[in-house]
C-alpha cells in the first residue's frame, strides 16, 4: 500500500547528451534486477547534487538505482564511443553495461551526470552480460572516492546496490549497481568513433558539446577547436602528474578510459602502490606492462595523439597544417607534464626556493626507494614529520644508511629555507597522505562485504574520506601489508 508520506526522490534532470543527434547513442531503459536492496547512499555527494539521501535510501530509491525504475525526468541512454584497447583499434566500444540515466546541475552550478553501472546489455554489449559484480562495484567506490578525498578529479560514487542475482564469472558472483557521477563521460574515444565514421558534422557537434559543457572559456574564440585540444592536453598532464604524486596505477589507460573533462575514470584494476617500483602493475591482463606506474605519462600522450587525430578535420581544411598544429600542440605535453610533476614532487618534500638541481634530488630518492624497497606513502609522509617526533624515515628502506646522505642533503635544503619548521610540516602533513586505499585494506572490505558484513567497507570510507590526517588506528590504516596480506594481482572484474 501507498503511504502519503513515502518520500519520492526527485532529480532535477536537464539532459543535455540526450538532446544530441540519435547516432551518439542508444536510447533504452535499464533491465530490472530481481531482488534491489542497498549497499550505501553516499550522502554528501547527494546533497552536492541537490537530492534528498533519504529519499535515495528509500524502497523507491533503491528501485531506482538498481535500474527497476526510471526516474521522472530521465532520458535513459548508453552512449556510443570506440578505442585503442592495449594500442589495438576497436572501432566500436560505447555503454555496454551502463546507462546514463540524466544530468543534474550541482550546487556549484556544475552539470553531473547520473550514471548506472552494471545495469543490464545495452546494443553495446558485444559478449557481455552488461553486469557488475559486488568486489569491483566496491572497489571503484572505494578507490574514486578515496581520490576524490585526495583532491584528484575523479567521477564519484553515488550509491551501491546489490541485485539479488549471481552473476557468472570465473564462478558465480553476486550481481551489484554502482551509480556513478562524472563532469561527463565524452572519452576520446567518443571522438574516435565519429573521426573513423568520417562523420565530421558529428565531430564538429561533439568538439562543440565537449567546449560549452567543460571548457566554456573557450567558446567564441579565435580557433575553438585547437584550444580545445591544448586545454584537453593540459588537463590530463595535470590529471596524470597528481596520479603520480600518489602512487596510483591506473591500470587500462586505454582511449575509451581517458574522460576529455579530464577526470579519472573507469576503475577496473587500478590500484595503489605500497613500495615504490616505477614499473609497478598489478593489472592481471597487462602482461606487458604498458600502464605500469611510470609509463602512464607516455601512454596519456600516446592517447592524446590518438585525440589529436581524431579532430584533425575540425582543425583547418588544409590537411597538412592541420596536422603540424595537432603536432604542435601534442609536443607541449612533456613539459606541461613534467612541470606538473617537478612542482608537486618539491611540494612533496617541502622544497619552496626552486633549485636547477630539483629534478635530480627527487629522483635520486626515488631511485634509493626503489632500491631500498621502501613504502611510497610512508616515506613521503615520515618526511613530512621532519623535525617533530615520529619514526624516522631511514628504517623504511631495507639499507637505512642507503638514505642518510640523500636526508643529510634534503635537511641541508630545509635548513637553507626561511620557512619555519611548523608551517612546512603542516603544509606537507596536508598533501602526503596518511592513508591511501591499500590493495588489502580494499581487498579486506570486500571480502568481508561479499560475506554480507558491510562494516569494514564503512570504516574505510570514513578513514579515506580524510587521507590527510592520522587515523584512529593507524597501526591498521597505515602500514604496508604482511607478505600474506600483499595482494598482488588486480582484475577488472567484467
Ligand atoms: P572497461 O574495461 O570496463 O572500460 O570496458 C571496456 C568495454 O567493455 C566497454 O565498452 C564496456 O561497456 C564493455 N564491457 C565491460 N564489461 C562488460 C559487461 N559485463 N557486459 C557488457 N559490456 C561490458
Ligand atoms: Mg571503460
Amino acid at each position: 500500500m501507498n503511504s502519503p508520506l513515502r518520500t519520492e526522490p526527485s532529480f532535477p534532470f536537464d539532459n543535455s547528451y540526450a538532446r544530441l543527434p540519435d547516432r551518439f547513442y542508444a536510447k533504452l531503459a535499464p533491465t530490472p534486477v530481481p531482488a534491489p536492496a542497498l549497499v550505501r547512499v553516499n550522502d554528501g555527494l547527494a546533497r552536492e547534487l541537490g537530492l534528498d539521501p533519504v529519499a535515495l535510501a528509500s524502497p523507491e530509491g533503491v528501485a531506482i538505482l538498481a535500474g527497476n525504475r526510471v526516474p521522472s525526468g530521465s532520458s535513459p541512454l548508453a552512449m556510443a564511443y570506440a578505442g585503442h584497447q592495449f594500442g589495438s583499434w576497436v572501432p566500436q566500444l560505447g555503454d555496454g553495461r551502463a546507462i546514463l540515466l540524466g544530468e543534474v546541475v550541482d550546487r556549484q552550478g556544475r552539470r553531473r551526470d547520473v550514471q548506472l553501472k552494471g545495469s543490464g546489455p545495452t546494443p553495446f554489449s558485444r559478449m557481455g552480460d552488461g553486469r557488475a559484480v559486488l568486489g569491483p562495484v566496491l572497489r571503484e567506490y572505494i578507490v574514486s572516492e578515496a581520490m576524490a578525498g585526495l583532491g584528484v578529479p575523479t567521477t564519484r560514487a553515488l550509491a551501491a546496490v546489490t541485485t539479488g542475482e549471481q552473476i557468472r564469472r570465473e564462478t558465480m558472483l553476486p550481481g551489484a549497481v554502482l551509480t556513478r557521477v562524472a563532469q561527463g563521460h565524452v572519452r576520446v574515444g567518443t571522438f574516435q568513433y565519429f573521426a573513423a565514421r568520417r562523420d565530421g558534422d558529428a565531430l564538429r557537434v561533439l568538439a562543440d558539446y565537449v567546449i560549452d559543457r567543460h571548457y566554456p572559456e573557450l567558446a567564441g574564440g579565435d580557433r575553438p577547436y585547437h584550444a580545445l585540444f591544448e586545454a584537453v592536453v593540459g588537463r590530463q598532464a595535470k590529471l596524470v602528474a597528481q596520479w603520480m604524486m600518489i602512487g596510483f596505477i591506473h591500470g587500462v589507460m586505454n582511449t575509451d578510459n581517458m574522460s576529455v573533462a579530464g577526470e579519472t575514470i573507469d576503475y577496473g584494476p587500478c590500484a595503489f602502490m605500497d613500495i615504490y617500483h616505477p614499473d609497478t602493475v598489478y593489472s592481471s591482463i597487462d602482461h606487458a606492462g604498458r600502464y605500469a606506474f611510470s609509463n602512464q605519462s607516455r601512454v596519456a600522450h600516446w592517447n592524446l595523439a590518438c585525440l589529436g587525430q581524431a579532430l584533425l578535420p575540425l582543425l583547418g581544411d588544409d590537411e597538412e597544417a592541420a596536422v603540424e598544429d595537432a603536432q604542435t600542440i601534442l609536443n607541449g605535453f612533456p613539459a606541461l607534464y613534467e612541470a606538473a610533476w617537478l612542482a608537486g614532487m618539491r611540494a612533496k618534500l617541502g622544497l619552496l626556493d626552486p633549485h636547477d638541481n630539483d629534478a635530480e634530488v627527487v629522483k635520486e630518492l626515488l631511485q634509493l626507494m626503489a632500491v631500498g624497497e621502501a613504502d611510497f606513502t610512508l616515506t613521503f609522509r615520515r618526511l613530512s614529520q621532519f623535525g617533530a617526533d615520529g619514526e624516522p624515515v631511514r628504517d623504511l628502506f631495507k639499507d637505512p644508511t642507503a638514505f642518510d646522505a640523500w636526508g643529510l642533503r634534503w635537511q641541508g635544503r630545509l635548513r637553507a629555507e626561511e620557512r619555519p619548521d611548523a608551517v612546512r610540516r603542516a603544509a606537507m602533513l596536508a598533501i602526503n597522505p596518511a592513508v591511501i586505499p591499500r590493495n588489502h585494506l580494499v581487498e579486506e572490505a570486500i571480502q568481508a562485504a561479499v560475506g554480507g558484513d558491510f562494516t569494514v567497507f564503512e570504516r574505510l570510507l570514513s578513514v579515506l574520506a580524510k587521507p590527510f590526517d592520522d587515523p584512529a588506528d593507524p597501526a591498521h590504516y597505515m602500514v604496508p601489508p604482511r607478505p600474506d596480506q600483499v595482494v598482488h594481482q588486480t582484475f577488472c572484474g567484467t
